[in-house]
């Protein structure tokens, strides 16, 4: 076996009362570390404006502090890493794949310490957080891996720019950045606005295990920055993981320039998805029930992975949804520092009016909504209770909803066809459930269904590196998969991996 020195790491245990012990501690120190993140660009002229970082949980919860780069540090760290570009590109492959290796070794001992600012500072829950920086250490790993093992020393395309969601904010961040640097790219590194704090310790971590400060650059911002970093000419390939409006927009900005060496400049873009279940008279009951929970309200529903409509065949649905709403009850809705919190918070403000607009407008459409009562304590931050929506055709979707909020529709056996037709025609293709005991069935509807990540019998999230490679088709996104054996091939000129995935 090839990759038989590769492991996903093991993570922390939740249900074992010392490891628990352990982490509650660090969330104390979590609470009592000054936090901060500013711009890493070597020979800035000045320190920037610095706003304060709140936990979405609780307003009252100050996490740290964000320095803004501005506009022209990204034209100016643009700069810089041309000029650190062919030093980069000559290191060793060797040498850049054990660099992500210290980082990862680094990253898994500072566990418990980096779950507690993940918990504040993007309001996920603890089971959330071991999951992020497990995946975190594996995409380290992983890309090492796939750097020694199809990359040649000569594979580079120059600067990068990574441009990361606050969903995953050290996971995707870290992922892009270690792909684009072992692949012999210097990278500049723009955070989601909502989650610079942890980003910055990954950046941290980075340079403590050989990368030069000129090598990743660090520049948390806004929109401002990233699109002045997209624009930048010295531009050699760009990561992006968001909306699928900013993925358009950057595709336009690279379509109109070439490369250095006269090709088209990569983009790598992984954004939303209207995301399916579909649920047969055949299936496990029990079993759809903690699938479509876990796939719908984990994260308070803010993965792209997310479900966004289950699709019940007419015959069963009045009796799974009836047990869908029982297990629903059940859920803890609360600040993730209560560590038996289920669902936390949306990330801002902005987005519980976004999310609470879309329930409203369907309910004064006629459809039925069902949703838990708030705690009290919800007041202190931005959450949406868990809501089922009942809709009548998947044509009543409109756009992603990235939030706690289950629609349902009811389907025929004999227009089952007709569904993953209308699934299809949403033009999203990132993950899509099939429950079913018919063999027949998933051979079918697998072979008909344009998604990049097809889960049969089990969740739609949570997809795992090296295990199942993520990303979508259509407006989802443009591939390479993260975390599979082709991604590290856009980020090299070598054509020593297929890019025709
Ligand atoms: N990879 C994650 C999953 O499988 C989703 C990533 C995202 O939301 O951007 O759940």
């Amino acid at each position: 076996d090839m990759f038989a020195d590769r492991r996903n790491s093991a993570g922390i245990d939740l249900s074992n009362e010392s490891e628990l012990k352990a982490l509650a501690d660090c969330l104390k120190q979590s609470a009592d570390a000054a936090w901060r993140a500013q711009p890493l660009v070597p020979g800035l002229d000045a320190e920037r404006k610095a706003q304060p970082v709140t936990n979405p949980a609780d307003q009252s919860d100050v996490v740290g502090k964000v320095h803004h780069a501005l506009e022209r540090d990204a034209v100016h760290a643009m700069q810089v890493a041309a000029r650190a570009a062919p030093r980069w590109a000559a290191a060793p492959l060797a040498e850049r794949a054990a660099c992500l290796d210290r980082a990862a070794d680094a990253m898994e001992a500072a566990m418990p310490v980096l779950m507690g600012l993940i918990m504040r500072e993007a309001g996920k829950t603890a089971a959330n957080a071991v999951a992020e920086v497990r995946e975190a250490v594996d995409f380290l790993r992983y890309y090492a891996v796939q750097a020694r093992e199809g990359l040649t020393d000569t594979d580079t395309l120059g600067p990068v720019v990574c441009i990361s969601p606050w969903n995953f904010p050290l996971a995707i961040f870290t992922g892009q950045v270690a792909a684009a640097l072992v692949a012999g790219n210097p990278v500049l590194a723009k955070p989601a606005e909502e989650t610079p704090l942890i980003a910055a310790q990954a950046v941290q971590l980075m340079h403590d295990a050989g990368v030069p400060i000129d090598v990743l650059q660090f520049l948390p911002g806004g929109g401002d920055v990233g699109a002045a970093l997209v624009a930048a000419p010295q531009t050699a390939g760009v990561v992006f993981t968001g909306s699928t409006e900013v993925a358009k927009l950057i595709q336009r900005e690279l379509a109109s320039r070439l490369s250095a060496t006269g090709g088209p400049i990569p983009l790598i873009a992984e954004t939303g998805g209207q995301n399916a279940m579909i649920v047969d008279s055949s299936a496990l009951a029990e079993q759809v029930v903690a699938d479509v929970i876990a796939s719908a309200f984990d994260s308070a529903g803010q993965r792209c992975s997310a479900l966004r409509v289950l699709c019940l065949q007419e015959d069963i649905a009045d009796r799974q949804l009836a047990m869908i709403r029982g297990a629903l009850q059940e859920l803890c809705i609360g600040n993730p520092v209560n560590l038996s919190t289920d669902v936390g918070p949306v990330i801002t403000a902005e987005a519980k009016r976004t999310i609470d607009a879309h329930v409203a407008r369907m309910a004064s459409e006629g459809c039925r909504v069902e949703r838990l009562d708030l705690p009290e304590e919800a007041a202190k931050g931005t959450f949406v209770t868990p809501t089922i929506i009942e809709i009548g055709s998947i044509a009543q979707l409109g756009r992603e909803v990235f939030g706690p909020v289950l629609h349902v529709v009811r389907y025929k056996r004999r227009d089952l066809g007709k569904l993953v037709a209308a699934i299809n025609a949403t033009g999203y293709g990132l993950t899509f459930g099939l429950h079913t005991r018919l063999d027949e069935t998933v051979r079918q509807v697998i072979a008909h269904v344009a998604a990049g990540n097809l889960y049969v019998n089990r969740n739609t999230i949570g997809a795992v590196v090296g295990v199942q490679p993520f990303g979508g088709r259509g407006l989802s996104g443009t591939g390479p998969k993260a975390g599979g054996p082709l991604y590290l091939g856009r980020l090299s000129s070598g054509a020593s991996t297929d890019l025709s995935v």
